[in-house]
């Protein structure tokens, strides 16, 4: 009687183990956003806003210190993803996707490990399954990031994504020719 009597109390202290998960763990897994037009920025520490800001910015958004205003990541991803739309004359409904902001080179390297196996680790990559395009703040550039949105349009714009190798040719063809 005595031994069934602990192997319940040993049952409900597990379970109560089990479940319970401290706040502070569930707030650290959860990425703060913030929602422009077109893209949810999901990121977990601000400084990597101002990174991103800074590196996709351009000297306008350097050279004042305005890079620390949230609006202005906004501004930025809103005004290049409506470049590549205009340059790729796609315009596609109901367009949203979120942006990762990926602080470093191991982070990114998880990541990316859990879509493909091989390969080398880009700066940036988009994946339509989770329509995010995942970042590297540390060296992503304007031009990369509007690749990988070249990347999201096209596969917003068609009912059936089109081949690689047609969307690498007009992702790069908005690399080249997004500020004509
Ligand atoms: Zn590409």
């Amino acid at each position: 009687m005595r031994r069934c009597l602990l192997s319940i109390i040993f049952i409900i202290a597990s379970i109560e183990i089990q479940f319970y998960i401290p706040a502070s763990a569930l707030a650290q897994d959860e990425p703060k956003t913030y929602v422009s037009n077109c893209c949810t920025i999901l990121y977990s520490d601000a400084r990597h806003v101002h990174y991103f800001t800074q590196r996709i910015g351009g000297f306008k958004y350097t050279s004042t210190g305005l890079d620390d205003n949230p609006l202005n990541v906004k501004k930025r991803v809103d005004e290049i993803m409506g470049k590549v739309q205009s340059t790729l004359d796609m315009y596609p409904s109901d367009f949203h996707i979120s942006i990762m902001l990926v602080p470093d080179y191991q982070t990114a390297e998880k990541i990316f490990r859990q879509f493909s196996t091989t390969g080398n680790v880009p700066l940036a990559f988009y994946s339509n399954k989770t329509k995010t395009i995942y970042v590297n703040v540390d060296s992503v550039t304007v031009g990369v990031l509007a690749h990988e949105m070249a990347h999201a349009v096209i596969n917003f714009y068609f009912e059936v994504p089109p081949p690689a190798k047609m969307q690498e040719i007009l992702a790069q063809y908005v690399d080249i020719h997004i500020w004509d």
